[in-house]
Parts: C-alpha cells; structure tokens; sequence
C-alpha cells in the first residue's frame, strides 16, 4: 500500500494546519510542514477537520431497516415498540436478518461510524438474530468494529427462558451482558436480575451494559442497584447504564445522592437522545418531560457519557441514517448543551467517550496508531456538528473507505454568482 498524505488538516484537540503521514496502514507522523513521500496518496485536507470515526455506544442491529414490518408504532410509546417487535420477530429469518445488518452497515460506513455496539434479543428460543449478528460481525470486521450485548428484550425474569437463551449466546461469543431490569414485572424482580446478570458478568470475565430505567417514573430506581452491584463485585470501569431516562424525573435531592454513587462504582452512562426524547413523556399532556437523562450533571461529576443511536426505521423510531453527528446534535439541544465547551463534549460522546465504553484500543489520531479516520467538511467539532458536516473520506488502516463530494451549492443571484458551502473559515 503507497503511503497516505494529509495535508493542512485540524484536529480535535486544536492543533490547526498539520499533515498526518500514513505508512503502512499507521499514522507515522504528524507535524506542520511534513515533506511528501513520493508515490504517496495525497489528500488535501484545505483545514478541515480530521477526526477519529464515529462511534455508536448503543443500537440493535437486529431491529434495524425494519419500519413498517408488520405495522408502524401507533402510539409511539416505548412499550408499543415491544410489542410490535413481538410480533415481527416469529416471522424473521436469518437472510432477511444479515441482508438489513449489511446494508446499515454500509450507510455507517459511509458516515464515518466504524465501531458500534449492538444489543441482540436472545429471547427468542431460535437465536436466530444472534447466528445472525455474529455472521455479520465476522462479515464486517476487516473495516468496522461490531460489539454484540445479549439482551432479554422480554425481561431476563419474566421471560421464561431468557436466563438459558442468553447464557447460550454468551457461550455463541456474545460480548457483553445485557439487561432490562425496568421491564420485570416489579421492582424487586428487577432488582434481582441486575444482581444475576452482574454475577453472571464476574463468573465470564465480560463487561455489562444494561437498559436500566428506561421510564418516565421518577421512583425507577435500578441504576442505584446497578451502581451497588458494581463496587460490591469490584466491577468497576466494566458497566454501562444505558438510556437512564428516570433520572431525568427524579428529585432533586435523591440524585445529589445518586450520581456520586454512579461515580463510586465508575459506572459509564449511555444517552440516546434521539429515541428518548421521541418516546419518553408520551403519558406527559403539558408540560412535557424531555426524558432525556441527567448529561451535563453526568459529566460534571466525571461520570463517561457516551451517546448513542440506538434505533434507525425500526418499532421505535422511523428515522436515521447512521449519522453521529445527528445524534450528538440532538443530544446538544435536549440537554441545552450550548457553550463552547459543552457542544464539544457532545463531539466527543460520538467519538472517544464511546471508545472508552466499548474498551476500543489505540483509539485516537496520534502516532503509532492504527490509521483510522474521517475527514469532515467543517473546521471544529462545533462546526462539525452545526453542518452535520459532510464525510469527505473515511479512512480505516490507511485505506480509503469511502468519499462523499462536499455539500456546496451554486448561486445565480442578479450579478452575483457564487458557490458557497456553509463553513466559516476563521
Ligand atoms: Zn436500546
């Protein structure tokens, strides 16, 4: 493979105007003013923004390009989505299963989203989606990183064969343990499953990210049950609490409790922003609840938050395209996340938070790593997210992946035409 030239390109962490030198699917250099290897691959940066790939803390690829099937979510409510979901899944079939997987897989590509973790349903006694995902797994992984969580979608308990379904997928090579302690049929029910389900997590030597709290109910409390299981078995760093939404309704005072707790055990939080404030506060006339967990206090207590996307046209959600940068704009606007340090916080829960949550290795545009990255028609992370900034090229161990030609357009004003693009160069 010749080498791969960037030329004058920003990176996150500020520096401005460098070149990044590619040898041998590595990042060799980066520096201002680096001297062009002959027979090198040049791209000209032109001071955008080169970032490393998006990535998705929390989706189910096994729902995903579905909308429609059997019928749309009438409602829109969490618990239609279930049920709908209940319906489909009898009549899914394997090739149907990897055709759909493939084919978002594709589009993630395409906008620079190489690394997604992915609950799987292990309720269905067939395990259908489970084969199905771990083919696609082993399909995509030259150029995307793909991380199963065994999830009991009908509840580890009040499903009757859960507990059997998903300790067989983890012994299939399913990544991680899955949870949905807010769907039990009761608290105390779903108390025990988080303990069951972290136990179970020591005894394989795998890591944890459960839907926990998935509710507008202020009094859902399994995050805190999560949080004490994790320091009690010395879990710490290895669990994720994904979606969180009845933090969002609590009082006040019980979570000045609560989130210290969550620091204590090193408990990663996972938002959707897009799902939770499309399903959260559906029982709510007005004012309506955002449902959106607690993100800013989150990270100012130095809790991981990373997002996610969690559902593209599936039961829960018709929409999506694969892109990050939608997601961390909506995660911006829910949590009113507007200073200039905190809308690149939202960057960074697309990108190296999520990393940190899917435990990636040599993740980061620095040398001596794996040369993996997206060049962005936008100067920063904020204007990144402002434009939803074309993917100019995405690049996978010095490969080229993909290109999108930038967003311009051509104007025919009386007298004055001009091309113009929407960045502002400063
Ligand atoms: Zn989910």
């Amino acid at each position: 493979m010749p080498p791969l030239f960037l030329r004058n390109v920003n990176l996150v962490d500020g520096r401005r105007g460098v070149d990044v030198l590619v040898h041998d699917g590595h990042i060799a250099a980066i520096a201002a003013g680096l001297a062009v290897p002959q027979n090198a691959e040049v791209i000209d940066g032109d001071g955008q923004l080169l970032s490393p790939p998006f990535v998705d803390a929390h989706f189910h690829m096994d729902a995903t390009l579905s909308y429609g099937l059997p019928r749309a979510n009438q409602s829109g409510t969490l618990l239609e989505g279930i049920a709908l979901w209940g319906e489909l899944k009898p009549q899914l079939t394997q090739e149907a299963l990897v055709e759909r997987a493939m084919q978002y897989c594709d589009w993630a590509v395409a906008k620079g989203l190489l690394a997604i973790r992915t609950h799987v349903d292990i309720c269905d006694d067939r395990l259908l989606a489970v084969e199905a995902l771990l083919h696609v797994k082993q399909k995509v992984k030259p150029y995307l990183d793909l991380q199963l969580v065994a999830f009991p979608q009908d509840g580890l308990l009040r499903s009757p064969t859960a507990l059997a379904n998903l300790k067989r997928a983890l012994a299939m090579g399913v990544d991680v343990v899955g949870g949905i302690p807010h769907f039990e049929r009761t608290m105390a029910d779903g108390a025990e499953s988080v303990r069951l389900l972290c136990e179970l997590a020591v005894e394989r030597g795998l890591p944890v990210d459960m839907h926990c709290d998935e509710s507008d109910d202020p009094m859902s409390r399994h995050i805190e049950t999560l949080a004490f299981h994790t320091q009690r078995l010395k879990l710490h760093g290895r669990v994720a609490g994904s979606h969180l939404t009845s933090m969002h309704s609590m009082d006040n005072y019980y979570v000045s409790k609560l989130i210290p707790l969550m620091r204590e055990a090193e408990l990663h939080a996972i938002a959707n922003p897009l799902i939770n404030i499309t399903l959260q506060g559906r029982h709510d006339t007005y004012p309506k609840r955002r449902g959106m967990t607690r993100v800013p206090e989150l990270l100012a207590a130095g809790i991981n938050v990373g997002f996610g996307h969690d559902c593209v046209m599936d039961p829960w959600y018709s929409l999506g395209s694969a892109d990050m940068l939608e997601v961390a704009q909506m995660g911006l606007h829910v949590a009113q996340m507007t200073s200039q340090a905190q809308m690149r916080a939202c960057f960074d829960a697309v990108t190296a938070n999520s990393a940190r949550i899917l435990g990636l290795a040599g993740y980061g545009i620095e040398v001596g790593h794996r040369a993996d990255f997206v060049l962005l028609q936008a100067c920063d992370p904020v204007e990144a997210i402002r434009l939803r900034a074309t993917r100019l090229a995405v690049v996978r161990g010095g490969a080229v992946l993909a290109r999108t030609a930038p967003a311009t357009a051509r104007l025919h004003l009386a007298g004055r035409p001009a091309t113009i693009d929407w960045t502002l160069r400063r």
